[in-house]
């Protein structure tokens, strides 16, 4: 229906384009056509059929519904690449609960499955941690998303929530619902009140595992981590694996490194020693943090706030690794076509609600402050500074 409703706006639009040409013709041509009374009047040109459009690959890997039954390999790279074998996560595990279901986003390699059903369990053990609430992993055979993440394509990248899974198994409807809670009191520092010790040792027991090779976390989250590090023990190697990324102040993204061995699984480069504490790189995120919530604060207050939804980069399938085109077409699956309609479940995928609340925005004061060069000074009573 989605796209019905596209191609309506789009043959709208141009039809409106031409109809908008035509009007103009006959006046341009009226003296012309007057002195030439007796020629035919040129024959309308046939319009050649529209070829059939190939459909780019976020609506052919969103629509598939199932695996592909081939040997299991994470194909391609985090943000350009396919799964093949995919698993899923089991919904409801002893120490975790998958959130938004008709995403069918909990699929992954087989070793990302088996790696967060020992994640779930050693934070429940040894971190207090009561279970993990899992986000997207990726679709059942990988691939480019209709909506959300660039990457999370091969298999290998999983979302957790930063809230603690309740006590009780949540209802299809609890894990369509809840939405996540926010670590951030303002777009630059997260709430103490909600970012605890809990969460820093989660994230560093995430990012304790060799085959882990990179976390996402909101900047003002990674700063909090340098800060509380000292508190959860005298190792800080594990902050080089924790990077700023937008986004990432309801859930952090785990990614793992590709399976030894794997072929055509690309690697990032390796991250460094680092802890990512001092220095320009957490300054550079401070910097465009600020500029962000400034024009977000503005947009707000400006009276024509109401801007066009941005429209998703489409990915021909062409631009993937080769193989990811057996990957779509394994077990019989055949292409859709751009006369098909999307299957209702990945319309329903698209129409899930976000996971988490929007970015806190500046209050007035916090803008004005900030547009004079200054920072944002929020007292943090809860907050033990002890090195
Ligand atoms: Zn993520």
């Amino acid at each position: 229906m989605r796209r019905l409703i596209l191609s309506l706006t789009v043959l709208l639009l141009c039809c409106g384009v031409a109809a908008a040409q035509m009007r103009i013709q006959p006046s341009v041509t009226k003296s012309v056509a007057t002195k030439t009374t007796d020629k035919p009047a040129p024959a309308p040109v046939k319009k050649k059929a529209p070829k059939p459009k190939t459909l780019p690959a976020q609506e052919l890997f969103g629509s598939v519904l199932s695996p592909a039954p081939l040997a299991a390999r994470s194909i391609g790279s985090y943000s350009k690449g396919c799964l093949a074998g995919g698993v899923s996560l089991p919904i409801n595990g002893p120490d975790w609960q998958v959130m938004r279901l008709s995403r069918n986003r909990n699929w992954g390699a087989p070793q990302l499955v088996d790696f967060l059903e020992r994640f779930a369990s050693d934070a429940r053990a040894f971190d207090d941690w009561p279970g993990l609430l899992v986000g997207d992993m990726s679709q059942p055979r990988g691939g480019p998303m209709l909506t959300g993440h660039t990457s999370h394509q091969v298999g290998l990248d999983a979302d957790i929530w930063l809230t603690p899974m309740p006590e009780r198994t949540l209802t299809r409807a609890d894990r369509e619902n809840m939405t996540a809670a926010s670590m951030l009191q303002d777009p630059l520092t997260v709430d103490p009140k909600k970012f605890t010790i809990l969460q820093v040792k989660l994230i560093k027991r995430a990012a304790s595992y060799p085959q882990v090779a990179r976390i996402f976390v909101h900047p003002a989250i990674k700063k909090a981590l340098c800060d509380m590090a000292d508190q959860v023990g005298k190792d800080r190697s594990w902050l080089s694996k924790v990077r700023p990324w937008w986004n990432h102040y309801y859930h952090f993204h785990i990614r793992l490194s590709c399976p030894p061995g794997m072929d055509g699984c690309v690697n990032q480069a390796p991250v460094g020693s680092e802890d990512g504490c001092d220095g320009k790189e957490l300054d550079n995120w401070f910097a465009l943090l600020k500029k962000s919530a400034i024009w977000q604060a503005q947009q707000a207050t400006s009276s024509d706030s109401e801007s066009a939804p941005r429209k998703r980069k489409e990915t021909p399938l062409n631009n993937l690794p080769s193989d990811c085109r057996s990957v779509l077409t394994a077990g019989g699956n055949e292409l859709m076509s751009s006369d098909d309609e999307l299957p209702p479940e990945a319309v329903a995928a698209m129409d899930a609600k976000e996971a988490g609340p929007p970015l806190p925005v500046l209050t007035k004061a916090q803008l004005d402050m900030l547009l004079a060069g200054g920072d944002l000074e929020i007292p943090r009573p809860d907050r033990n500074p002890k090195r």
